[in-house]
């Protein structure tokens, strides 16, 4: 189609930095832009889509969600354009958008006016749209339509636009070729300079007939889930079959009195899935204990599960009670129980088998109703036959066992996961981090999870910490320990960003030893430039983070992890 455009309108940058982005995974059926997983869509397949939903919502809803759609494509490229032309002028960096739009084949963009302040939030921009894609389906669909039909590619200029001013920008087309004319032909300026600035806000909103359906959906699910006998009480995420069945059998569970063991790997939550055992019993509105025998030093294990009474040893000196006489009446969670002496063994033989123990140093017996769920991730048969555990308590306990499966086996749940962790720990840091990219994901699920759910927290913990607010959590933040070639790639990068951020002599000393000793040592490399920036800054941690770029907490962060601060 003739696409002549005049020499006076502005010249976009090379493009190649954008071709690069682009990465062709047949092997894993994969197409990656940059860490955003894309995919190629027939224009006709999308048509379809589109006028089916014209159809079913009516044209003011379909043009909504279409809007919406396009908005989060627009913001999703948003968060790519602000790393890729770091040094760019705004213009040019702004320039990501237009050429993207081209590149993923959506419409070619001629630039007529720019005016961009993120400062003072002044933004107008004028663009000519040829070959709009959306145009194209629109006519040979619905045939010339009254009012211009492009609302998946506004609705991406928009959202574009809005995620790099940090202020609602809204695009509106005043010439479409869905409408008869040449060429489309798009305004941008901010919402609140729009006339009908109350009518275009309803388009960023999910208040629509469609959003309806799809709440009264969860709705009617959530009201299912509610009258179905198996409920999984919120702390446990997990739609996969496995843990679906674990959640039936520990309601069983609940409802006698019976000893339970929980097995599985370490960090796959047994404490939690004990947590949940106690709440849906009858004993759930009395005290939950919880003890880990191995974080017990072997000398107060019996102290701490029993009690002492005073004067019983050196610096005993007042009584008090052990986790036993706190758990009365409730649930006692002994994990690790491989881990207890044969003499403590033997003592909570006695409680199990009488109710009764003696607190140490005392003369007096006391008794005690306590529900037990024990656990541990040890071969226990292994430990009766080597003499280091009783057969007697083993039989006690393994009365009613059950397996947490670890989480290579319930990968599904790896999403809710992370909702779960997001908003935890975006609470505890007071941040608002949106999400992981879709890289991430796509690593998470090849992942064997040797630490299971819980090495899947800390590493959504530290990836809120590391991950700018709003922003998406990025492989370079938290696939540390996970070994591809990717992950490599992006830490030589992670520690040049953080070098050419920092500068002074002691960070590029440390980077020159990074580079040296090659990209497994990015810890170490990390460590020396953290010492390095604090020991400039006389120990100043604020003064250290700023000398970094980095926010103080996240300085901090950093910091305690090699005991630095
Ligand atoms: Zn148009």
């Amino acid at each position: 189609m003739g696409s002549q455009i005049p020499e006076e309108f502005h010249q976009f940058p090379d493009i190649s930095d954008l071709r690069s982005s682009v990465r062709f995974d047949a092997g894993t059926g994969c197409i990656w832009l940059e860490q955003q997983r894309v995919m190629l869509l027939h224009t006709t397949a999308f048509g379809s889509l589109r006028d089916e939903l014209f159809r079913s919502l009516g044209t003011e809803n379909a043009k909504g969600v279409l809007f919406r759609m396009g908005l989060k494509s627009g913001e999703a490229d948003a968060h790519f354009a602000r790393r890729l032309r770091p040094q760019a002028s705004d213009e040019d960096a702004f320039a990501v958008g237009p050429q993207l739009h081209a590149l993923e084949g959506i419409v070619h963009v001629t630039q007529v006016q720019f005016e961009m302040d993120i400062a003072s939030g002044h933004y107008f921009a004028e663009y000519i749209w040829q070959n709009s894609f959306e145009a194209e389906q629109h006519l040979a669909s619905q045939g010339l339509s009254k009012t211009p039909v492009c609302w998946h590619q506004i609705g991406y200029a928009s959202g574009y636009t809005s995620e790099l001013m940090k202020v609602p920008v809204v695009f509106k087309e005043v010439e479409c070729i869905g409408k008869g004319d040449d060429q489309c032909r798009i305004i941008g300026k901010p919402l609140k300079e729009w006339e009908e600035a109350e009518e275009l806000k309803k388009l960023f909103s999910q208040d629509s007939m469609a959003e309806e359906l799809y709440s009264l959906q969860s709705e009617v699910q959530n009201l299912r889930e509610i009258i179905s006998p198996v409920i999984p009480p919120e702390s446990i995420v997990g739609q996969s079959p496995s843990i679906t069945e674990v959640l039936i059998i520990i309601e069983k569970a609940a409802k006698t009195d019976v000893n339970v063991l929980m097995l599985g790997e370490t960090g796959v939550g047994k404490e939690t899935f004990a947590g949940v055992l106690h709440k849906m019993g009858p004993r759930r509105d009395d005290p939950f204990i919880t003890v880990n025998c191995a974080a017990l030093p072997e000398g107060l294990v019996e102290a701490e599960l029993f009690g002492v009474e005073k004067g019983a040893y050196t610096g005993a000196e007042v009584s008090r009670a052990g986790r036993f006489e706190r758990a009365h009446g409730g649930t006692l969670f002994l994990d690790e129980i491989g881990e207890l002496s044969l003499d403590a063994q033997s003592k909570l033989l006695r409680v199990l088998q009488h109710g009764e123990f003696d607190r140490v140093g005392d003369t007096r017996t006391r008794k005690v109703d306590v529900r037990l769920i024990a656990a541990t991730n040890a071969n226990l048969e292994e430990l009766v036959q080597l003499g280091k555990f009783r057969v007697d308590l083993y039989y006690r306990i393994n009365i009613f066992p059950i397996v947490i499966p670890p989480l290579r086996e319930r990968l599904e749940d790896i999403p809710g996961l992370i909702r779960k962790f997001l908003d935890r720990f975006n609470s505890r840091y007071g941040r608002n981090v949106s999400g992981v990219t879709d890289k991430i994901m796509s690593r998470f699920r090849a992942y064997q999870w040797p630490g299971n759910v819980r090495e899947l927290e800390n590493l959504i913990e530290r990836g809120v910490i590391l991950t700018e607010d709003s922003e998406l959590i990025e492989t370079d933040s938290v696939c540390m320990g996970m070994p591809t070639e990717d992950v490599d790639a992006s830490r030589v990068t992670r520690a040049g960003e953080l070098v050419s951020s920092a500068g002074g002599g002691a960070k590029k000393n440390a980077f020159q030893l990074f580079i040296e000793q090659g990209v497994g040592s990015f810890d170490h490399f990390e460590k020396n430039l953290l010492e390095g920036a604090l020991q400039e800054a006389e120990g100043n941690v604020n003064k250290a983070a700023r000398s970094l770029g980095m926010s103080a907490p996240q300085c901090r962060y950093r910091m305690k992890k090699f005991n630095l601060a």
